[in-house]
């Protein structure tokens, strides 16, 4: 790390800085970066993930503990590779996913396996890997994996995802731990089924998982999600039960605007309290809060267009390479990459996509021209792995900056590649 770094920075990226009035993450200027590999493009700092990672490492020091990042979050294979050295386990929600962790160099057996519909030849490649778990989600999935084990002649690792039924206090679409949701078994018939898994003879009880939802800001839901656990992991060891994992999931949130989430140490505090003098290992399965912050969108201006009630800035970048704005509404903060002298005015940052809904920011104040650069902070996370070719646009590339090294992870998608599946009639 350099002298840069020590300050904190303005911005949420904590690598990000501004020199001269021009922006650098890390020691890389992001004009040059530009220059370099085009725009739109992905840029990720490798010192903001390892200090991410860190983060949760130190909280966690001195319990059995296994961080397993949450795939999905991103999952370009420069950034799984960062984490797998750093000894992470990962997080998956799909085989896809799972190919991607090992291609990345990361250790099957530090896998844990969630979603509510694996298909069976996700179980076989999960199943012939040695993954750490499966985190099953329905009755149905429990009797397909033990049917799948048996074919392969090995037990499956099992976690029953449990619904633990409290509110997480975020966006309906991102909270998954209530009653309504698809996610997981519901609280009241767990106990049954783990009767019924162990009845089953080609699963072995590992443990128990729960998800209650993402970018949460406060500790109290995710603490009374461990309580409820804790209490049904004692209910099953008077069935003869006994469990060597509980898994609290992931979902702790990052600054994207004004909020204030907790460190770590703070959100994990009185969960960890929860657990005070219990041996089981605790997992996690943090996404947002590793890459979220550790990434930005390097996208250019095309055209500035005066309206008569709104002035757009129409950028290189739309709603198929950050789709969260259009989605959630999500605030990004947006930020000129060489400032100007030139008065600000207010814009709506927009793409050439045709849908209204193709917007990246709204109402921000920028001072700017045509063909200037823009940062567009804080989509490290959901930003490329919700991306689509929707109108049949490459998609972006994505890079990884290391101190004053600049590392291509993936290469712009090339038109042709769009279509090379594709024959007419
Ligand atoms: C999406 C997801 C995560 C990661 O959530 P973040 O909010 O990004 O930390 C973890 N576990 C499961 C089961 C998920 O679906």
């Amino acid at each position: 790390m350099t002298a840069t770094h020590n300050t904190v920075s303005p911005y949420p990226i904590p690598t990000l800085h501004a020199d001269n009035g021009e922006l650098s993450l890390e020691d890389v200027p992001l004009t040059q970066l530009a220059e370099q590999f085009g725009t739109p493009s992905y840029v990720y700092s490798k010192a903001a993930l390892t200090a991410a990672f860190d983060a949760w490492q130190q909280a966690l020091s001195g319990r059995r503990a296994l961080v397993c990042y949450a795939v999905k979050a991103n999952s370009n294979l420069g950034v799984l590779s960062v984490f797998a050295r750093l000894g992470a386990g990962f997080d998956i929600v799909s085989g896809g996913e799972l190919a991607r962790v090992l291609a990345a160099g990361g250790r099957a057996d530090k896998v844990v396996f969630s979603g509510v519909g694996k298909t069976r030849d996700e179980m076989r490649q999960a199943l012939r890997a040695g993954i750490r778990c499966f985190n099953v989600e329905s009755a149905a999935e429990l009797e397909r994996l033990d049917s799948i084990a048996a074919e392969l002649g090995v037990k499956a690792p099992v976690a029953l995802r449990v619904n633990p039924d409290v509110d997480p206090k975020t966006h309906p679409y991102i909270s998954t731990g209530l009653k309504g949701n698809k996610f997981g078994v519901a609280f009241a018939d767990a106990q049954a089924l783990y009767a019924r898994a162990r009845a089953l003879p080609n699963l072995h009880i590992s443990g128990i998982a729960c998800h209650i939802g993402s970018q949460l800001l406060d500790p109290a839901p995710i603490a009374e999600a461990a309580q409820k656990l804790a209490e049904l992991v004692d209910r099953l060891a008077t069935d003869g039960i006994t469990l060597d994992h509980i898994d609290l999931g992931g979902g702790l949130g990052i600054r994207y605007q004004d909020e204030t989430p907790p460190g770590v140490a703070d959100y994990l505090a009185p969960l960890l309290k929860v657990f005070e003098g219990r041996t089981e290992e605790l997992c996690f399965e943090p996404g947002r809060s590793l890459v979220g912050n550790a990434g930005l969108l390097l996208t250019r201006i095309e055209y500035l267009k005066p309206g008569e009630t709104k002035n757009f800035a129409i950028v290189d970048a739309a709603m198929n390479d950050l789709a969260r704005p259009a989605l959630y509404d999500a605030w990004h903060d947006v930020v000129e990459v060489v400032a100007r002298a030139t008065p600000a005015q207010t814009y709506d940052v927009v793409g050439p996509i045709c849908e209204s809904g193709d917007f990246l920011a709204r109402e921000r104040e920028l001072a700017v021209e045509e063909g200037d650069l823009l940062a567009i902070l804080s989509a490290g996370a959901y930003g490329m792995t919700m991306s689509s070719n929707y109108n049949t646009r490459p998609r972006a590339a994505e890079v990884i900056v290391d101190g004053e090294q600049a590392h291509l992870v993936r290469a712009r998608e090339t038109i042709d590649a769009l279509f090379a599946d594709e024959k007419p009639l």
